[in-house]
């Protein structure tokens, strides 16, 4: 294992209970100061003192990227919702009618997207239900154990919003490893298993080993890949260095390598500011001492990183620090959608402009890509077909393992923001996966 030389961090977090504690925050002017306030009585706001000391630029806030990663924004309610929040705070309503107002206002805002609840579970796709457990494209299994449903930070645009104010509870979520077990003894068509949340790097190592072990252990199935999804490089890069687990944690990894899995670290970056630290430096260099792989995705999420110069260097970034660019995705369509969405002809140009200046070592990224109700749907073009403007499309994951890569066309759209806005080319009524 390598030796870590960072200066330990004690981690302190922060909700909309102890905001008032953030001396950056407190200092804000009151119009952005309020605003923060009203809104996050809707939508989640978590922090720690890492992101809050070291990743925000507190002299700019109104333009600062991470300052709207992490503080819930105005421009996330509607106007009317907004106002009615605020008429009523200032009367000075009773703490039991804001939060019915509140929570009236999350329900009107599309709290389970893309056919979440109903589709992924897996009674539904192949026969079994086992709560926690997703299987949707062949190889894949995503896993969502118990204790890692939440995160060191909330990003403002997270599309499982709705479980962290508790609107949804948390249904997916599984605490019994030997039911993952089971799961992918059944299906030898899995070979790789995807921990995910909320994030999983949130749990302690000793909690971790109880989902992990049992698969060095066991080798169920055709299990060859350990995949964790994750944002705590960006958050709490601690996690890997001075946490009193660390040490475990890294462990652990050399036990993953060392039984011959592929282990790779799903690592979620929204900006390149989020590489920049030493501590977040040092984490990624240990991580990958261990054999490890980190891969790299983010959402393309308007004002925090809707430029291509902030992709570019992004991946330019996670090159030269030795992880690999792997998905960019398009913004979900739920919650505050209309405040975060680029649309889908405004991320492909930024992608293509992004992705023509960086080496091909940084071209293993894929997207914009929408995480739809049929696959993953990638926009790999916008052509000209006998004068008429349109989308080339393809699926890069699908529910039928026999539509992917196979090209498909849509109208062209300026404002189309997500794939049911789209309408088939040539006249058809639907796409070849609706018939
Ligand atoms: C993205 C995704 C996966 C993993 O897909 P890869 O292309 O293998 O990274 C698995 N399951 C679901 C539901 C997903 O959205
Ligand atoms: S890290 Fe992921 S799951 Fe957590 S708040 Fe951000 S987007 Fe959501």
């Amino acid at each position: 294992m390598s030796k870590c030389n960072i200066q330990p961090k004690n981690y302190k977090a922060f909700t909309n209970r102890n905001i008032q504690s953030i001396q950056q925050f407190e200092a804000l002017p009151t119009e952005i100061h309020d605003a923060v306030q009203i809104v996050s009585r809707v939508m989640p706001f978590r922090a720690n003192n890492y992101v809050v000391d070291e990743l925000i630029d507190w002299s700019r806030p109104e333009s600062d990227p991470i300052f709207k990663l992490i503080f819930p924004q105005k421009g996330m309610m509607s106007p009317e919702d907004y106002q009615a929040l605020e008429t009523k705070i200032r009367a000075g309503e009773p703490e039991a009618a804001l939060q019915a107002e509140a929570r009236n206002i999350q329900q009107k805002m599309n709290p389970h997207p893309a056919g979440q609840m109903e589709l992924n579970v897996p009674k539904c796709q192949r026969g079994q239900s086992i709560n926690g457990i997703q299987h949707k494209y062949n190889e894949t299994v995503l896993f969502f154990p118990t204790q890692g449903q939440v995160c060191h930070a909330y990003c403002t645009y997270c599309f499982r919003w709705a479980q962290f104010v508790g609107v949804d509870d948390l249904k997916f979520a599984c605490g019994d490893p030997q039911a993952l077990v089971s799961y992918l003894e059944a299906h030898p068509e899995v070979t790789d298993v995807l921990f995910t949340g909320g994030d999983p790097m949130i749990m302690t190592s000793k909690i971790l080993r109880r989902y992990v072990e049992p698969l060095l252990r066991e080798r169920p199935g055709n299990i060859r890949s350990i995949r964790f999804g994750t944002k705590v490089l960006a958050y709490w890069p601690y996690r890997f260095l001075t946490d009193k687990d660390a040490d475990d944690l890294m462990g652990l990894f050399d036990e993953i390598v060392a039984a011959g899995f592929h282990l790779a670290i799903m690592s979620h970056f929204s900006h390149p500011r989020e590489l920049g630290t030493d501590a977040v430096q040092a984490a990624m260099s240990r991580i990958l001492a261990t054999g490890a792989n980190i891969r790299c995705q983010a959402p393309l999420i308007r004002h925090i990183n809707d430029d291509p110069e902030v992709w570019r260097s992004m991946w330019e970034k996670q090159v030269s620090l030795g992880a690999i660019p792997y998905y960019m995705f398009v913004e979900r369509d739920t919650g505050p959608k209309d405040y975060f969405s680029v649309p889908l002809a405004e991320a492909w140009h930024i992608f293509t402009q992004a992705y023509s200046k960086v080496s091909g070592l940084a071209r293993t990224v894929r997207g914009p890509s929408m995480s739809a109700t049929p696959g993953k749907v990638l926009v790999d073009g916008i052509v000209d077909v006998e004068g008429h403007k349109l989308f080339a499309l393809k699926f890069i994951q699908a529910r039928n393992s026999e539509w992917v890569n196979r090209l498909f066309f849509a109208e062209y759209d300026e404002k189309a923001v997500w794939l049911d806005g789209l309408k088939p080319a040539f006249g058809e009524k639907r796409f070849f996966f609706e018939k």
